[in-house]
């Protein structure tokens, strides 16, 4: 019998610079496993429906095995497939697409990938270290979502900082109902608003303020100090050190950028795809040398600083 060839593939729009090609030809490789994975830059919707109707088919039909999906789809994606995941009812947005007994299914992978990688980065801690789980989101977009939920099924008390505050307390409003014990408020991306609030324990950068080209941005309003118990968890993973990140570590407080996340949501869609455990290992050294951190070990995860 033939061996199976997987194809998998990224839409969004725009696609320069993604690393999910290498990951995903790192992982098939080191499985042992034909395939290849493509880039599929499609328009915002109304522009690109039938391309984007036409591309998630190519899932339904077998031509595609998996597919994954980034801004500006991973919310209009959904009105093509059949199954949403319960995770994915509740944000609203996936990331992943795959057929599943003949149905096509959409997951979201960022949300497991954001708590196995926070959880991991805090277990290196002694417990004098772990205060009250209170955490202040900054944004309130499609990551915030996934990472709101995370962290409200992990018991955190949230507050969502954003620079539009309709956006937060839309946000507050959709995942509310899911998490009836409350711990969930809203307030602006502003020094004065965050003078008031109690030093929140975790600060997560959902924005992507400092992704690369804009690489001096920080989300973080100007003339605020960082509190000096705080920890810092910046999804942005490109640079793989931050504004927001450096300026962390410069307190000092622990600070950690987003490519944990990356390669976790990509392990868990490898393996949707394929049934095959994903091997992460592998898949970080990649990381780290696309990133420029193969060169800088102090700078790798799991470095307190
Ligand atoms: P999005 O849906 O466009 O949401 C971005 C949010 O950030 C919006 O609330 C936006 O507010 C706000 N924002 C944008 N620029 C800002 C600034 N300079 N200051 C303050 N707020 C700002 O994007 P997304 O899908 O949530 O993605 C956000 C970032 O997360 C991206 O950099 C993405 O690469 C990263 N990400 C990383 C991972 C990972 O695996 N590490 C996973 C998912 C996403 P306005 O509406 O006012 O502009």
């Amino acid at each position: 019998m033939d061996k199976k060839t997987f194809h998998f593939g990224l839409t969004g729009y725009p696609l320069a610079h993604s690393l999910s090609p290498a990951l995903h030809d790192a992982a098939l490789a080191a499985t042992g496993l034909e395939g290849s994975y493509d880039l599929f830059p499609i328009s915002p919707l109304p522009d690109g429906f039938d391309d984007l109707a036409a591309l998630v088919n190519r899932v339904h039909t077998g031509q595609l095995d998996g597919l994954n999906v980034t801004i500006p789809h991973k919310q209009s994606v959904l009105q093509f497939v059949e199954e949403c995941s319960p995770a994915v009812k509740r944000v609203g947005a996936a990331n992943v697409i795959y057929r599943l007994n003949g149905h096509l299914v959409a997951e979201n992978t960022d949300i497991p990938a954001f708590k196995e990688d926070l959880n991991t980065w805090l277990s290196d801690f002694t417990s004098e270290f772990l205060p009250p789980r209170r955490a202040l989101v900054l944004g309130a977009g499609g990551a915030a979502r996934s990472v709101v939920d995370a962290l409200l099924s992990d018991t955190w008390k949230v507050v969502i900082a954003a620079r539009n505050l309709q956006q937060a307390v839309d946000l507050c409003a959709s995942l509310s109902p899911y998490y009836p014990t409350g711990g969930l408020d809203t307030t602006t991306l502003t020094a004065p608003a965050l003078k008031k609030l109690e030093p929140p324990f975790l600060i997560v950068n959902t924005t992507p303020a400092g992704m690369w080209p804009d690489t001096d941005l920080s989300p973080w309003p100007d003339g605020l100090a960082l509190p000096e118990t705080s920890f810092v968890y910046d999804l942005v993973y490109n640079p793989a050190e931050t504004a927001l990140v450096k300026a962390a570590r410069a307190v000092p407080i622990p600070a950690l950028s987003g490519g944990g996340m990356l390669i976790g949501q990509a392990a868990l869609a490898f393996t949707l795809w394929t049934g095959r455990p994903a091997p992460k290992q592998v898949m970080r050294r990649v990381f780290d040398q696309k990133a420029g951190l193969a060169e800088k070990p102090s700078s790798k995860r799991g470095s307190l600083l």
